[in-house]
């Protein structure tokens, strides 16, 4: 079953600004899911319309079997959000900022408190349930935010950005606590611009820009793209067809230019020789850049520091 599904999602703000452009997107049921892109390019806003806590402007939202429109409260139920900034009363203790929300979603008192322990053990939090949440460190806070965004067992979980300017420790423990809540089962969706923090965790992405998907596909695909260089061929005489050379991707772009995928580290002496048993003259070879180079780099001039590449 799918978790999320949406349908030519648009977001026009007061002012006239399209922040989401006819987004198309599916994640799967327990699925790790990474949404990237630089700021500005409509991943909060994405979210908050999941959320409920935006309207759209139209389109469609689907989270597992309820619609957003139809059927509202079931969605929401589904539904657990990790905002970004720290959002709770910091005077109240650990477990009553846990309980205040299964009282939120309409909890029995008994099974609230069962619930409470449950997701404050499972966050490491449970020595602090009585601590007044001020004094807990940054990155207890954060773990408190799950914490809550669990308590009434949400089958989707939609961390926003949840390690933006966090330092390395609190970034690496949070990324273990995340692959232990989907390893039990819930689906994550997490929005980020550090290309590293989406190929530790999740095993798809989507990359928004400027209001638009501009890449869905699983992460290993993607980081195996971004390992290959690329080279643009002109050949001597017209081509119709070209055969297979291993270890390379060769493509006919014309009848006499080719595009030549290889991994970084590979050497080009095998595929001249492919060349020349093929009767095929070389006469030049330049650097190509792929769309998904060409991608990368116009997101990191957007913001320069946020996306790594490698
Ligand atoms: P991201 O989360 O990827 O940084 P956002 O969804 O916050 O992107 O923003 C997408 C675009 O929408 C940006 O240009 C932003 O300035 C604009 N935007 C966000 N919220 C509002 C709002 N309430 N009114 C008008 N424009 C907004």
């Amino acid at each position: 079953m799918k978790a999320l599904t949406i349908r030519n999602l648009k977001k026009v703000y007061a002012n006239g600004l399209v922040a989401v452009k006819g987004i198309d997107l599916d994640v799967e049921e327990g699925d790790f899911f990474a949404l990237l892109g630089p700021n500005g390019a409509g991943k909060s806003t994405l979210i908050s319309i999941v959320s409920s806590l935006v309207n759209a402007s139209s389109g469609d939202v689907r989270i597992f079997d309820a619609d957003l429109k139809r059927d509202k409260q079931l969605a929401k139920s589904y539904l657990g959000l990790v905002p970004q900034e720290v959002n709770f009363n910091q005077f109240e203790t650990t477990r009553n900022i846990v309980m205040n929300q299964a009282g939120y979603y309409g909890l029995s008192r008994k099974e609230a408190v069962k619930r409470t322990e449950h997701c404050l053990k499972l966050m490491h939090l449970w020595e602090h349930r009585d601590t007044v949440s001020r004094r807990l460190s940054g990155g207890m806070k954060r773990r408190v935010m799950i914490a809550r965004a669990m308590v009434h067992q949400p089958k989707l979980l939609i961390l926003d950005e949840p390690t933006a300017g966090v330092d390395i420790e609190i970034r690496r423990s949070m990324w273990e606590t995340m692959k232990q809540v989907n390893e039990q089962g819930t689906t994550i969706i997490l929005t980020t611009h550090y290309l590293e923090e989406a190929e530790s965790l999740c095993r798809n992405i989507a990359i928004i820009n400027q209001g638009e998907i501009v890449e869905n596909t699983a992460m290993q695909s993607l980081l195996s793209r971004l390992n290959e260089e690329h080279f643009v061929c002109d050949v001597k005489q017209s081509l119709t067809t070209i055969s297979k050379i291993p270890g390379y991707k060769i493509e006919l772009l014309n009848a006499m230019q080719l595009s030549i995928s290889v991994p970084k580290a590979q050497g080009l002496n095998p595929l001249f020789k492919g060349l020349s048993e093929q009767q095929i003259e070389v006469l030049s070879l330049k650097n190509g850049s792929n769309r998904l180079e060409q991608l990368f780099l116009g997101l990191i001039d957007a913001d320069k520091n946020k996306l790594s590449i490698n």
